[in-house]
């Protein structure tokens, strides 16, 4: 009762600051004293040392790269949002211009990996783009998001206009996404969420996007820089695996298996499990009992089908009462469940391919597609397997680049719509085709 009466008082402000905030872009007073977002990112750089303590304390390890998205997430849609440009043309004796006006109310809800990021990333957009938000963040990772909270309201957002509700998804994610004043949902997690949140959506008539879980491949062909594919392989272990957007699945030509193995468990061999607030660690524990108990779950059930274990297998309880090993399954069939579902965890399959068509049909071959990976020394081949691995990222060579104006989703069970420059500010937008009768205005 109490939780219910605290998201109905969260949306009725959030409601009420809508003409506050379609006002803020328009006012000179407000940019030219670089308030807005562009002043949140200001105040967040400035505190880095700080926060990215606090941070380490509230949520499992995230690498340097993540924490200096998280202003960059900030400042670059303020961007996007004063460049735009209304498209303006005649046609049938009128004058037809192109309007984008907020949408209005936006929920957004994240996952417990990177909280903080994630919700620069999704909340950004809708700000910039003159909507309200409200914030439900993860249930093991919210702290956090508490404190963006508090920045957007010292760089002078209106009240009411940025909000942040804490609570079990289930309750108050599920009550917010229900809400009839709500007009956008972005929400990242996992695919089972998504089917409720999808269903809640479709019964107010509210678009929603989906960042959802993902099964990527890393395919490793015999003309590729071996030793970098393999060292990208072991890096997938990072930040213990909890990652979307992670290669779990390494998918190796049959020609280069055994070099590409015996660099791969060297430079597996070199990690380091540890406190996630010590510079040398690179595993670090997993984010809660509940979920270790799942990725362990997943290694018990491959090896009771049979399944070989390679490496890993067990948790580490002598590092810390978190941590699992790095582990890598060489599954008995493609249809093994740990090559088909996502375990989010330090858990890598490993298979291999005779010919790019063999690749390609075994990257494709899981219902999910967010992202993939391919190690290839030839420009074809990066461009023709590129375009045929099914996934909304493909990586060549690379890892984790992105550019904040590129369309960024998954296809399959991974995504739903897209976010990511001017594809969010169009989603938290309704766009309108004014058209004016030539010769009847001067
Ligand atoms: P989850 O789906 O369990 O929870 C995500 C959020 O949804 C949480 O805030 C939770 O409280 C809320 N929620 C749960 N049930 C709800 C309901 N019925 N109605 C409304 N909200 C509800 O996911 P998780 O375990 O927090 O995160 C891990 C998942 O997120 C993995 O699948 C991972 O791949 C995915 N993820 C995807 C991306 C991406 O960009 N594609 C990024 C990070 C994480």
């Amino acid at each position: 009762m109490r939780r219910a009466s605290l998201v109905i008082f969260a949306l009725a402000s959030l409601v009420a600051a809508i003409p506050a905030l379609a006002c803020i872009w328009d006012s000179d007073t407000l940019r030219d004293e670089r308030r807005g977002l562009p002043g949140v990112a200001e105040i967040l750089a400035g505190r880095w040392e700080r926060h990215s303590k606090f941070f380490y304390e509230h949520r499992a390890r995230q690498s340097a790269a993540l924490l200096e998205r998280e202003p960059g997430n900030l400042a670059a849609y303020d961007d996007l949002a004063v460049a735009y440009e209304e498209r303006v043309w005649e046609s049938n004796g009128a004058r037809n211009r192109v309007v984008r006006r907020p949408s209005g109310p936006a929920v957004v809800i994240t996952p417990w990996n990177a909280p903080f990021m994630l919700s620069t990333w999704k909340t950004a957009p809708a700000l910039a783009a003159g909507c309200t938000v409200i914030l439900k963040p993860a249930e093991w990772s919210p702290l956090s998001c508490s404190l963006l909270c508090d920045l957007v309201a010292e760089a002078g957002f209106p009240p009411g206009v940025f909000n942040v509700v804490q609570g079990i998804g289930e309750e108050i994610g599920a009550a917010l996404t229900r809400h009839e004043g709500v007009r956008r949902i972005s929400f990242t997690g996992s695919p089972e969420t998504a089917v409720h949140i999808g269903t809640a959506a479709a019964r107010n008539v509210v678009p929603f996007t989906g960042e959802l879980g993902g099964k990527g491949p890393l395919l490793v062909f015999a003309d590729a820089d071996l030793e970098a594919a393999a060292r990208k392989a072991a890096g997938q272990y990072d930040d213990a695996g909890q990652v979307c957007l992670a290669g779990t699945r390494l998918l190796v030509e049959r020609s280069v298996e055994d070099a590409f193995l015996e660099l791969f468990h060297r430079f597996t061999d070199e990690h380091v499990l540890g406190d996630p607030r010590d510079d040398a660690t690179t595993v670090s524990p997993l984010i809660h009992p509940e979920h270790l108990a799942r990725v362990e779950g997943f290694v018990d059930r491959a090896r009771a089908n049979g399944d070989e274990i390679v490496r890993g297998g067990r948790r580490r309880e002598d590092v810390g009462p978190l941590f699992y090993d790095p582990t890598l399954v060489i599954p008995r069939s493609n249809d093994s469940e740990i090559v088909q579902r996502e375990v989010f965890g330090p858990v890598l399959t490993f298979q291999t391919f005779a010919d790019e068509q063999e690749a390609v049909a075994l990257a494709n071959s899981t219902r999910y597609g967010l992202s993939g990976m391919v190690y290839t020394g030839s420009e074809e081949r990066a461009g023709r397997v590129g375009r045929a691995v099914r996934a909304g990222t493909v990586w060549v060579n690379t890892f984790l680049v992105r550019d904040l104006t590129a369309p960024f989703g998954g296809v399959g069970i991974s995504g739903i719509g897209r976010e990511g420059g001017d594809y969010a500010l169009d989603f938290y937008s309704d766009l309108k085709t004014l058209q004016i009768l030539d010769g009847t205005t001067a």
